[in-house]
């Protein structure tokens, strides 16, 4: 038996995750082992108690084959306490340091780049997902007066950088193009960058058989505009992971189409995740679109032992968007839930 964790959330993360176990239990009708149990951790819970996750919860967390998250945030918690206690204690606790984040154009009309084709944009990036200026080390000096400081230190540790800059070598010596970016800004940020660009110089020279260069981060989100093309995997920093990301995202369609996995190859545990948040602008509409939560699954199903299911899911996801039965943010007029039962039309049709 394979066993996932849900955690729908909060916003349009309750409602995408129902696309998702729409999507499971389409496999176990068809015989997959599958089974699954649904966390309801979220704003009003912890509105309500103070807590939404125990120490008992989170080790049976740890015990599942692999966990879904829909999304965390919610604006009467504006410094999402409780998205912290769930998304970052998993991140940090299960010492995921790898946050994959696959940028594919799925159809030619979903990016705005002028000429562009599906071939022209498929990277992936390769997060570091528990250093940087998110491991909350920093405070506040005077906080309230006029006379205010504020400080937010950034970590890097060799061990840190080290092991995010191998799994990413990895993981272009084994896609086809065999070409890898180390992103950072050590002309500005004097230390921590000037560790990463120090343990990449050190590494690359060691994969011969692929092909590394080092930008800045400026000039990446610059190049990526210009010629995403000329991109395949791309490695760097926490914050800096974070919001190329998103400019990845806006390349392809929005936030509504990637997917994300954070995992720690060692252990072998993997939380997988839609790039987005929780939208509480279109929350409740039932028109987000499920398509990165479904990507998503699509990851985890890979990841737990399933390629094949996970190249079906993969295939009706980008038949369903060929069809243009999309979302209003793809240029389509379906809802959350009618986009989930089109994939699943096109998963019958595949099936044996
Ligand atoms: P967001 O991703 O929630 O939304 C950004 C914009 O993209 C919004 O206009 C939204 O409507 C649109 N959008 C996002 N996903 C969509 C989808 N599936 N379909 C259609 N449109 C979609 O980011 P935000 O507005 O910056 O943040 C909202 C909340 O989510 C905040 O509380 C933030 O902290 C949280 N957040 C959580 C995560 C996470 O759980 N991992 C990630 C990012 C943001
Ligand atoms: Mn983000």
């Amino acid at each position: 038996m394979t066993r996932f964790a849900l955690l729908p959330g909060d916003g349009i993360g309750r409602e995408v995750t129902v696309e998702v176990e729409k999507v499971l239990a389409f496999f176990v009708r068809h015989g997959l082992p599958f089974k699954w149990k649904k966390y309801d951790f979220c704003a009003d819970a912890w509105l309500d108690t103070g807590s939404i996750l125990s120490d008992e919860t989170f080790s049976e967390l740890k015990d599942f084959d692999a966990i879904f998250l829909g999304a965390f945030g919610d604006p009467r918690i504006p410094d999402s306490r409780h998205a912290r206690e769930v998304v970052l204690r998993l991140r940090f606790d299960l010492d995921l340091y790898v946050n994959l984040r696959p940028i594919k154009l799925l159809a030619d009309n979903l990016t705005a780049l002028k000429g562009r084709k599906r071939a022209d944009i498929d990277f992936i990036i390769v997060r570091e997902n528990t250093e940087g200026v998110y491991v909350g080390s920093g405070g506040f000096l005077r906080k309230g007066t006029p006379h205010e400081v504020a400080c937010q230190e950034a970590i890097a540790t060799r061990m840190g950088v080290d092991r995010i800059l191998r799994y990413a070598f990895h993981l272009a010596e084994k896609r086809d193009s065999h070409r890898l970016v180390m992103a950072d800004k050590h002309n500005a940020l004097k230390y921590v960058s000037d560790l990463w660009f120090r343990a990449f110089e050190e590494i690359a020279p060691s994969w011969e058989s692929v092909q590394a260069r080092h930008l800045f981060v400026d000039n990446l989100c610059c190049q990526l505009i210009l010629d995403p093309s000329a991109f395949d995997v791309i490695v760097t920093g926490n914050l800096f992971g974070d919001i190329v990301s998103d400019l990845g995202a806006g390349l392809v369609g929005g936030l509504g189409v990637v997917p994300s996995a954070n995992l720690n190859p060692e252990t072998g545990i993997g939380v997988f995740e839609p790039a987005h948040g929780s939208a509480p602008d279109i929350a409740g509409k039932g028109i987000a679109n499920p398509v990165a939560a479904l990507l998503s699954a699509a990851m985890m199903l890979d990841f737990a032992g399933f390629p094949d299911e996970a190249e079906s899911l993969k295939g009706a996801v980008e038949e369903v968007i060929a069809a243009g039965q999309t979302t209003r943010d793809l240029g389509g007029e379906l809802g959350t839930s009618e986009v989930g039962d089109a994939v699943i039309r096109y998963l019958e049709k595949l099936a044996p």
